[in-house]
């Protein structure tokens, strides 16, 4: 079911499918999102998405994967990064945060490395950063929100939403 409102959304994204006669959803899970966001990392690349109660915040995604450490950070969508930060060995520790069109942002945190800076313009799949473990984080992952007028949003990728609360597995199609 999901999936199908995912396909649909996307359609709504694309706006040419909004004239072909795309459905709405009548009870909605996921709102529509104004951007197809992507799989922030390497094409091909299989990531565990993990959600749960206990997150801060909680709807956002923990992408997990044996050999996380040192890999590609992507942008999910075009934009401009807007926050290029190091909180030490607290919180989100490396992070970035990419402002998108429609009050949209994403926010990658726990990195390894910057290889981006603020006030840079990014595409779908520009590299940003490489995976890590700084802050508040016990192990090599990707902790990933995505943010509409300043709230985090339950996570829609590739037009697929994230299960919550849970575990989805995600083959990255960026930049294919
Ligand atoms: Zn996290």
């Amino acid at each position: 079911m999901l999936k199908t409102l995912g396909k649909v959304f996307t359609g709504l994204a694309a706006g040419a499918m909004l004239m072909a006669g795309a459905v709405a959803p009548a009870a909605a899970q996921v709102e529509p999102q104004a951007i197809n966001f992507r799989t922030p990392f390497d094409c091909g690349q299989v990531w565990n998405a993990n959600t749960r109660t206990n997150h801060n915040p909680q709807n956002a995604v923990d992408f997990q994967r044996s050999g996380a450490q040192g890999k590609n950070v992507r942008s999910s969508a075009p934009g401009k990064v807007t926050t290029v930060r190091d909180l030490g060995n607290t919180s989100y520790g490396k992070y970035i945060v990419v402002t998108h069109s429609g009050g949209w942002q994403t926010l990658y945190a726990h990195l390894s490395a910057f290889n981006t800076s603020v006030g840079r313009s990014v595409s779908t799949g520009t590299i940003i950063g490489k995976v890590g473990n700084s802050g508040g984080s016990s192990g090599p992952h990707l902790h990933y929100e995505q943010k509409l007028n300043g709230s985090v949003r339950r996570v829609v990728l590739n037009g697929l939403a994230i299960k919550y609360f849970g575990n989805t597995t995600v083959t990255s199609s960026t930049g294919c």
